[in-house]
């Protein structure tokens, strides 16, 4: 048998290896038909019980969702029952049956495609993963619709375990289904790295692998795979040589996590006794099991996005105050970086409630702080939640997107207002509440000397500031390729920024993704970076690579990529520095 090597995204680490189970969740053949004037009512009728059976199975999903599911787990589910109230899905396709004298699978079929279209038209990531729940709560009508449902049941129980699971797509629902099972990993034909699955795999901890293009075709149930997530590949009907080579390397995972696990304790001290800082950037309530666990010495980066989307109205104060104290808790004594709400731009609410208006260029738009300083009623509540929050624990506020000086201004007259008020009210708050801002656009890390007068600490963003001073949208995939940590002028704005909270006595941290890259983790250091902030799954693995590093040898190498030729050059002098 040969083998069959194929190539997708990698979007959650890990190499698994086992036999495949397919789920196909391709859109069910429709055919029309024209209908009789009198069975009309009954077709109408055939659909409203398609759709009631539809919310009485999400329903039973959610309630039966164990408790320490990932929240967004649920509210992806609690999107879908929203879905299901919506007259464009509800009542839309009554009126085509109704007009068209057709049957009901082919007006929700009619109405999928319109809405769909109009996600199409729009450029926008997220708005992409919205037609994806489209999709999934159409197909869950239409297969009860064509008596085709695929019920819980109907995977025996132990059947997945230590199954890779192939599928075009999956639902939040059919994730939920599985998440207690055993399964070794996900590979999905579509979507890409901000797809619903691909977040959930994250969150979930499962070696995962979107955009497998016309994997179905090449792999069929119960062949053998090799699933190395680290760089994306499937091998499909491995030799014995592949399998021993991959077994090896799982086996060598297990005891590298195993033998990570005891350098909890250990402090991040270089061998030429330099103590570093390692921190770590959460988002889900799973990420809070992970901190511990690896014994981070802070949040360095709390987004707090999530609280805005999939809804019809900005949160109040209190539903702010609510989580930060509930996220405090779960941390205990580890002080909490919260990082203002950062929406606009790729990161949109899902509604439009933030007013954030039609732009050519949304990443150069109302985004983040702008959007914040031009909606008080979106901003005050967040800030006023922040001060509240802050009289329960250690507790610092970052704002992201800065990119002058006034924006600071504007920002402790705002927090000025709030103060007084609380003081009057005689509410409780931190009163030396530290305020830091975000450096990811370049204008801010050429000017991260004035920053670092004004701010209590700085934190480079460079999944931004590498978009902005390469001039490449982050979710545009035709200039990907420009993507370059490496590239001198990325390294000399983040190297400018690190000099300036140097000379001002400012600490800077890092929490953009390349912070999280073992590959660059001695250049940073390097560059004299001494506070980093990661996904806490790769904490520990960063941790090792500072306690075998001499950094004061390691700082006359990094500077030289400063002024690297090209990048083939920037790439030797990293392996260099990699190899001291
Ligand atoms: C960044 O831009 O590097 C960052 C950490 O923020 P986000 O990815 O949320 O924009
Ligand atoms: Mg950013």
């Amino acid at each position: 048998m040969t083998t069959i090597s194929l190539q997708g995204v990698g979007v959650s680490r890990g190499i698994a290896i086992g036999k495949v189970h397919i789920i196909e969740r391709n859109q069910p053949e429709t055919i029309e038909y024209l209908l009789e004037e009198n069975m009309l009512q009954q077709e109408v009728a055939r659909f409203k019980v398609a759709v009631s059976l539809a919310r009485q199975q999400l329903r039973s999903v959610r309630d039966h969702i164990p408790p320490d599911t990932p929240g967004n787990i649920t509210s992806f589910i609690d999107t879908h029952l929203l879905m299901l109230e919506d007259s464009a899905l509800i009542q839309e396709p009554i009126n085509i049956i109704m007009e068209r004298k057709c049957n009901a699978e082919w007006a929700l079929k009619v109405q999928r495609d319109a809405l769909v279209s109009v996600f199409d038209e729009m450029d926008d990531a997220y708005l992409r993963t919205r037609k994806d729940d489209v999709d999934h709560v159409v197909n869950r009508i239409q297969r009860i619709l064509l008596d085709q449902g695929l019920k819980p049941h109907e995977i025996p129980d132990t059947r997945l375990d230590g199954y890779i699971i192939l599928a075009d797509d999956l639902s939040p629902a059919d994730t939920v289904m599985m998440q207690h099972k055993k399964i070794a990993a996900f590979i999905i034909e579509h979507g890409g790295p901000t797809s619903h699955t691909a977040i959930l795999a994250r969150s979930l901890g499962i070696p995962s692998i979107v955009g497998l293009r016309r994997a179905l075709r090449f792999i069929h149930e119960e062949d053998l795979l090799i699933v190395d997530a680290n760089k994306g590949v499937v091998l499909v009907n491995p030799t014995e040589s592949m399998l021993a080579f991959y077994r090896q390397r799982q086996l060598d995972h297990i005891r590298y996590q195993a033998a990570l696990i005891s350098l909890r304790e250990a402090p991040a001290i270089s061998r030429d006794g330099i103590e570093i800082n390692l921190q770590a950037n959460i988002e889900l309530e799973k990420d809070f099991e992970t901190v511990d666990k690896v014994g981070a010495r802070g949040v360095g980066l709390y987004r707090t996005e999530h609280l805005y989307m999939n809804r019809e109205t900005a949160p109040s104060e209190e539903e702010h105050y609510q989580d930060y104290s509930r996220v405090m808790k779960a941390l205990g004594d580890i002080p909490l970086t919260l990082r203002t709400m950062d929406l606009g731009a790729d990161k949109t609410s899902g509604t439009n409630y933030e007013h954030i208006p039609f732009a050519a260029n949304p990443a150069l738009g109302l985004r983040a702080i702008r959007l914040c300083l031009k909606e008080p009623a979106l901003f005050e509540p967040q800030l006023r939640a922040i001060l509240r929050a802050s009289a329960k624990g250690p507790l610092r506020m970052m704002i992201p997107m800065l990119s002058n000086i006034q924006e600071v201004k504007e920002i402790f007259f705002i927090l000025d207002g709030i103060k007084r008020e609380l003081d009057e009210k005689g509410i409780p708050y931190d009163p030396d509440l530290k305020v830091g801002g975000m450096i990811e656009v370049p204008a801010a890390a050429i000017c991260a000397d004035k920053f670092a007068q004004v701010l209590d600490f700085l934190s480079i963003g460079t999944n931004d500031l590498i978009q902005y001073a390469m001039a490449i949208d982050r979710v545009n995939d035709e200039v990907n390729y420009l993507y370059d940590p490496l590239n001198p002028s990325v390294l000399r704005l983040i190297h400018m920024t690190i000099r300036a909270g140097e000379e001002y006595g400012t600490p800077v941290a890092m929490c953009g993704e390349i912070a999280g890259d073992p590959k660059f983790t001695r250049l940073l250091l390097g560059l004299g970076l001494r506070e980093f902030s990661v996904h806490p799954a790769i904490l520990l693995e960063i941790k090792q690579i500072v306690i075998e590093s001499n950094i004061t040898k390691l700082a006359p190498e990094a500077l030289k990529i400063l002024n690297a030729r090209d990048s083939a050059h920037a790439n030797e002098l990293l392996e260099n520095l990699n190899s001291l």
